[in-house]
């Protein structure tokens, strides 16, 4: 499947109660050939607006922590575990996550990049697609607030460079 029929699927999607929230679904963005991959929880309010990834404050955390570490967010795919936004940006729920989660495997088998990085605990319960190394960080909107997990996020994006 192309990138473009998935996120015809994605924009389309009913299975679970989410898009009856929201104003637009978040497919993910960024070159169909990526080597590194980003997934982030679900999106939030700015993101749901725009139908675009980490836009809001934690994108911009992201942004800067991305180049800190020489990383061209143009070069990346980034996207999320679940892509609709949530009630009062509640976490998604096992049964959100389990309908939408084949999205995100067939998105990762398609692109076939060398690094996912999950970040945040909800992303960590992403697919496992063989031959793919995966890396599990903290959520930018909670290295964002505190320190320990902040210095985690910063080594984890620092170790990529050189394994890319
Ligand atoms: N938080 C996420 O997990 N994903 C986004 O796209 C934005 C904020």
């Amino acid at each position: 499947m192309t990138l473009t029929e998935l996120n015809d699927q994605i924009r389309k999607c009913r299975k679970c109660r989410l898009w009856q929230g929201a104003k637009n679904a978040v497919p993910g963005e960024g070159p169909p050939d990526a080597t590194l991959m980003l997934v982030g929880q679900n999106p939030g309010a700015e993101e749901d607006k725009t139908g675009r990834p980490f836009v809001g404050r934690a994108g911009k955390f992201l942004n800067k922590i991305l180049a800190k570490n020489g990383l061209n967010r143009e070069e990346l795919f980034i996207t999320n575990l679940v892509k609709h936004t949530s009630p009062k940006n509640r976490k998604p729920l096992p049964d959100e996550i389990a309908a939408c989660a084949p999205y995100l495997e067939e998105q990762i088998k398609t692109i076939k990049p060398k690094i996912v990085v999950l970040m945040g605990t909800v992303a960590w319960r992403a697919p496992r697609v063989e031959g793919v190394e995966y890396v599990e960080t903290y959520h930018p909107s909670a290295a964002m607030r505190f320190t320990k997990m902040r210095k985690k996020f910063e080594e984890d994006f620092s170790a990529l460079k050189n394994r890319l």
